[in-house]
This record gives C-alpha cells, structure tokens and sequence, in this order.
C-alpha cells in the first residue's frame, strides 16, 4: 500500500524560479535588492490590478506597515476577524493598539457585516472609532465585501484586506488583493505560492507605498549619512526570493486551477455524506480554494473532527483544525469579541476541518483522503 505522507499544502515550483535565482548570481546581486524585487512588485501589482507594491520579508510585516500608514498608535482600535490566523492581529499589538474581534458569519466563515456593524454601534456610543478594519479572506474565499464597504465608508474607516490565503480570488470582477484602502499578501511555504517567505503590502496610494518603503528600510533618510527621524524596520524581501516569486507568478492561474479542481473532486465524492458542508463560494466570487474546508454538522454525526484528524494521522495524511478563533486565544484573552447570537466563529472552530490541499496532489493522494472520510463518515452516521 501507498502510504507516503500527503501534506496539508506544500510548495509547488513551476520550473522556471531556479534562472531567475540565476540571474541574480550572475549580477551578483544576491542581496539587498535588485531587479527581481521590482519585477516581482510588478508582476504582482498588474495581476491583482493596484497601482504599488512594496514586497517585504512576510505578510506579517506588509500587516505591521499597513496599520502604520493607517496612523494606527497606541491604545487605538482595530477590529478584525476572530476567526483567522494570529498574524492578522499580532501586529496590533506591536503597536500597542487594541483589536476588537469581530465574528465570523456561518456562509463563507468571514467578519460577519451584521456583527461588524454592531461593534461599530457599541464604539460609536462610547465616543470611540477604530483606526481601521481588517478583513480577511479565509481559505481564499472573500469575505462578504458589499455590506463590509459600505460599513467602513460610512464611517470614514480603511480597510486592510488581509489577503494572505487569497491571491487568485475574485471578488466581483476584482482580483483579490485589489479591496479596500491597503492589501497584504503572504508568500509563506505553504500558501498559493511562495517565495519561501515574503510578503506584499499593495495598495493604490502611491505616497503612502512609497512611505512604507522607507519604513521598511530601516527608515533611512535621502541624504549622503545615516539619518533617521522616525522608527524604520529591516522588512524587505530578498533578491534571491524575489527571483522564486517571479516564477511562481508565471504559474498563479494554474495553482488556482489545480486547488479548485482538489476542491471540486472532494465536494463530488463526498456529496453523499449529509453531515459534511463545504465552505462556501458565494455569488460574485471566485475562491482560491487554497485549503477545501468542511464542517461536520453534529446533529447528523457523533464523528468530531478530533477523531478525523487521529485517523488521517493514522495514515500518515496531515489534516488540520480549522484556526482557532483569537477571542478564545490565551494571549487575546482581554479584548473585546463583538457577536450576534451566537458565538459562529467558536462552532466553525469547533466543527471545522482543512482537507490535504496542495496543488501537486495526486489523484491517488486525493483518493486517501477522501477513502478516510466517507469509511469514518458513514460507519458513524446517526
Ligand atoms: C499566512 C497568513 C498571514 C501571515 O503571513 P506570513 O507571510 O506567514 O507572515 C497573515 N494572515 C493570514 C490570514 C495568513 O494565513
């Protein structure tokens, strides 16, 4: 029996990163910057649409620079998504500001437009406002953008889209990375595509790319010194990753293909099992599909998602929980968490799983996967 490990998402190098990487040792231009940064910032700003780009070390630090051009300073609010990865609000607190998490609604799993509107309410009776908003689009599919735009507008608020998980996506005719005042990519080893680490802070404001620029060079004045007014950070990307992320970027259609195809095999051969529901792709959007992520409805299967994943790990297939919501995070513990009735992000949590997503699996890797949920599914339907 084939029981190599099947990763939860790995890299996938389309062919061509290894002569750009070339390229830069034949310039002997292996560091700071060069012409692989700007042709990758290119690369990256025609395909989502924006007007510049500043790639930097991860999609961390394109978070930390935006909230920083937001004018984002200590004790400030941010609200973001409780359902995410913590890297979408650790810098918050780098700047010693305060996020308020929002809830996530049950369709696409994304800051609810209701709940975001009700914390909205509750700061604006205290006289209080948020610098900005962060939303995320998780998995890859946008969050519900219309209402969360329109919301952010009234109130005079920029948005942060943390599109990390989903470059590739569509929302309305708008490439993912191109919603809101600023946009964050990552190009982590396990998103899309990678760079092996880096990041991209994207947006149509060209002085304030240009500020963040500075500011992720260590601030260093235009001038024959070192001078230095305000605080800087050593947050560029590498020549040498640049070069892997212009040949990912000659790929991008194809792993967004391929990740849909995963999905779709998944949701045709488990569209018999009641019990399971697909994230969902809503009207005008096109996910990623970066991970396939489903719910087990525990009213129709005593299976918890702590069993499944005991049994992937049986068989060497690495599963994950979904992330675990940041109002139930120890370090978050103190914020304020904003929800309607119930607490939506805490279910998915609890409900939830990621599937084996990479875009190089086989079909007999898919095969296993899928195996193990219907034998485990069916033998315990109620
Ligand atoms: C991966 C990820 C990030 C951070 O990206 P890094 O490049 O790993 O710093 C931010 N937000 C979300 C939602 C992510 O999944």
């Amino acid at each position: 029996m084939n029981d190599e490990r099947i990763y939860l998402s790995q890299p996938h190098m389309g062919g061509r990163e290894q002569y750009y990487i070339k390229k830069a040792f034949a310039q002997n231009w292996i560091a700071p910057l060069g012409d692989n940064v700007n042709q990758f910032e290119h690369k990256v700003r025609n395909y989502v649409g924006r007007n510049a780009a500043v790639a930097v070390s991860s999609g961390t630090a394109a978070i930390h620079l935006a909230l920083i051009e937001c004018g984002v300073k200590q004790n400030d609010f941010v609200f973001c998504p409780s359902l995410t990865f913590c890297a979408t609000c650790n810098p918050i607190l780098y700047l010693n500001a305060k996020p308020v998490f929002i809830d996530s609604e049950i369709e696409t799993w994304n800051m609810c437009p209701q709940a975001l509107q009700k914390a909205f309410h509750q700061y604006e009776r205290q006289g209080l406002k948020p610098k900005a908003v962060i939303v995320v689009n998780l998995y890859g599919q946008p969050a519900k953008y219309n209402e969360i735009l329109d919301i952010c507008d009234y109130y005079d608020v920029p948005i942060i889209e943390d599109a990390a998980e989903s470059l590739g996506s569509i929302y309305s005719n708008c490439h993912s990375g191109n919603i809101g005042n600023y946009s964050i990519l990552s190009f982590n080893g396990n998103k899309i595509i990678t760079t092996s680490g880096g990041g991209m802070l994207l947006s149509n404001n060209e002085h304030a790319i240009a500020h963040a620029l500075y500011l992720a060079t260590q601030a260093k004045e235009d001038v024959l010194y070192y001078q230095h007014s305000e605080l800087g950070y050593n947050y560029r990307l590498s020549n040498i990753s640049a070069g892997i992320g212009i040949g990912q970027m000659e790929v991008i259609d194809e792993r967004v293909a391929q990740r849909r195809r995963i999905f779709q095999r998944y949701q045709q051969e488990l569209q018999c099992i009641s019990a399971i529901t697909f994230q969902e792709e809503i009207a005008t959007t096109v996910s990623n599909r970066w991970l396939t992520a489903l719910l087990i409805d525990p009213r129709q299967s005593n299976v918890t998602v702590k069993m499944l994943l005991q049994m992937f790990e049986k068989h060497n297939i690495e599963a994950r929980h979904v992330w675990k919501p940041m109002h139930l995070q120890p370090l978050f513990k103190n914020f304020d968490f904003v929800s309607l009735e119930q607490d939506n992000a805490g279910y998915i949590f609890e409900h939830g799983i990621c599937l084996p997503s990479a875009s190089n699996m086989s079909l007999l890797q898919q095969d296993r996967v899928i195996n193990i949920l219907q034998d485990t599914l069916l033998r315990h339907q109620l």
